[in-house]
């Protein structure tokens, strides 16, 4: 077996377009792969028949030399996006059966692009939760440290760990308040969340409206940007999609003179090396000729329970439409009951709608417009912020991968997961995860960029000069690179690009 799947959707993208590589070769190697990372329980759907048809229309397009920006690349896709005719979950029993009657918008931009999909990614219920153990399909784990299986966090875990180990070049994740951020930082690669309104929920199964975002996971700064280049855009079928063209993130841009902010009153009782890793990237801009300095931030329980207010509100309403009479079991469906889907929605995501359901119901101003009137005081204050500040630069998660089923004292205490993530959805920024260090156990940990709406490319520039300076070695270098790969997969890619594709068709019956 060639080592292909080592290389970054860049590389990839190189071999693909001259030729070197046929992407039936490639989609093959990559079920090898996936196939050999079963363990991980990455995959909940395998899209093998519509993956190698792809690739023979994108292999056809090479030939001609028509290939568009993503052709032949394989990519996965987080289980709430709906690719048409194939299931969608949602890793939920509710949606266990449903198959998806058309095509997010997101992911036909994608294929319209030439990009190939291997399949669907696990993640947690509904997108709730911050460790991928809410899933109707058991957990994801991550590829660090097997043995201890641990979290590859949460909710898009399953995309960040096919990315981190080698299943695919990149994956589509969905960020409501951080699950593309914080498994990204668990996992040791970059995760990336757009401002709101830049990429169309369209095709996307709803969690919290007003949050709810499309992201991404790629093992790099670059390969990130191709992506996002290739995802941003307005849709008519999003009345919240931006109407501004988006911009092409450039990885060459300069940040000298741009100034940045880091709260320094977060920094009181945080883990002694996840502060030290957050005073090494502050040195990095500063090496890089940015102005850095202190802020004064609010307790981040303000900005949570914000948080958890609005999106329970916000998904009590979003779930009210599983009502049993369009989705559910068979068996529920004979049931007179009307609500009877409620039985098949996990512990967590019952909880939550419970939650909702109280704040919005709550006749007094404590419930759901409470919410509304703290979002806007937040707002208003980082407004103020990025009015002075470039981006604001702070940890991405408290922690490194914990246990997957590590046992949280009462059920909420594992929304604190999510301290540090929840800011940019509430205001509406973009956002993003850079791999930048180690905790002490030696599994990643990630810095996390936020800048004001609309302002991706600071990130993207910020996130290179961290990149280039933090010397991160990622899961596939750390443990799955022998000495010679670079020679190996050289002469087994030319090997396996004389095959013709009538042998490769052959190959993978
Ligand atoms: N962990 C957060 C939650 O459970 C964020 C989830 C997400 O971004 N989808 O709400």
């Amino acid at each position: 077996m060639s080592e292909i799947w080592k290389l970054t959707l860049k590389e990839v993208k190189d071999l693909l377009h001259n030729g070197e590589v046929s992407p039936l070769t490639l989609v093959h190697e990559m079920f090898e792969r996936i196939e050999s990372q079963s363990h991980l329980n990455n995959f909940i759907t395998i899209t093998r028949e519509r993956a190698f048809k792809s690739a023979e229309e994108s292999w056809e397009r090479i030939k001609q030399g028509n290939a568009r920006a993503l052709e032949g690349i394989p990519i996965g896709v987080k289980d709430l996006y709906c690719v048409k005719n194939e299931r969608m979950t949602s890793a939920s029993n509710v949606l266990r059966d449903f198959i998806a009657p058309y095509e997010s918008h997101v992911t036909q931009k994608l294929w319209n692009q030439g990009a190939i999909c291997l399949g669907k990614l696990n993640m947690d219920e509904f997108a709730m939760g911050s460790s991928n153990n809410t899933s109707a399909f058991g957990p994801s784990f991550n590829p660090w440290n097997y043995d201890q299986k641990l979290s590859p966090g949460g909710s898009s875990g399953g995309s960040a760990s096919a990315v981190a180990s080698g299943s695919c070049f990149a994956a589509l994740g969905s960020d409501t308040g951080g699950s593309v951020r914080q498994p990204a930082s668990f996992c040791g690669i970059v995760g990336f969340k757009p401002s709101y309104g830049r990429c169309s929920r369209f095709g996307m199964t709803a969690y919290a409206s007003s949050f709810d975002q499309a992201g991404v996971f790629a093992r790099n700064v670059e390969d990130t940007a191709i992506m996002m280049n290739n995802m941003m855009g307005y849709d008519p079928k999003d009345s919240m999609s931006c109407s501004e063209k988006p911009p092409t993130l450039d990885i060459n841009k300069s940040i000298k003179g741009k100034v940045f902010a880091y709260p320094k009153n977060w920094m009181e009782n945080l883990d002694k090396h996840i502060i030290k890793n957050w005073e090494n990237c502050l040195q990095y801009l500063r090496d890089a000729g940015a102005i850095v300095k202190p802020i004064e931030l609010m307790d981040f329980d303000f900005y949570l329970s914000t948080y958890y207010l609005l999106t329970t509100s916000e998904a009590a309403s979003n779930l009210s439409r599983y009502t049993g009479v369009c989705y559910g079991s068979k068996k529920q469906e004979s049931n007179p009951k009307y609500n009877a889907t409620f039985e098949l929605f996990g512990k967590e995501v019952k909880r939550r709608i419970l939650m909702g359901v109280h704040s919005l119901s709550s006749k007094n101003e404590c419930g759901y417009k409470l919410g509304l009137k703290a979002r806007s005081i937040i707002k208003n204050d980082f407004m103020k912020i990025f009015e002075e500040f470039d981006a604001i630069v702070y940890p991405c998660s408290p922690r490194e991968a914990f246990p997957v089923n590590k046992v949280f004292e009462n059920p909420t205490e594992s929304y604190k997961e999510d301290v540090f993530t929840v800011i940019p959805n509430l205001i509406g920024s973009p956002a993003m995860s850079v791999p930048s260090g180690y905790g002490g156990n030696g599994l990643p940990i990630g810095i996390h960029l936020m800048s004001k709406p609309f302002d991706e490319q600071i990130l993207i520039s910020t996130a290179i000069e961290i990149e280039k300076r933090a010397n991160f070695v990622n899961y596939i270098k750390k443990f799955e690179n022998d000495m010679n790969e670079n020679n190996n997969s050289k002469s087994e890619n030319s090997n396996l690009s004389n095959k013709t594709d009538s042998q490769y068709k052959k190959d993978v019956k």
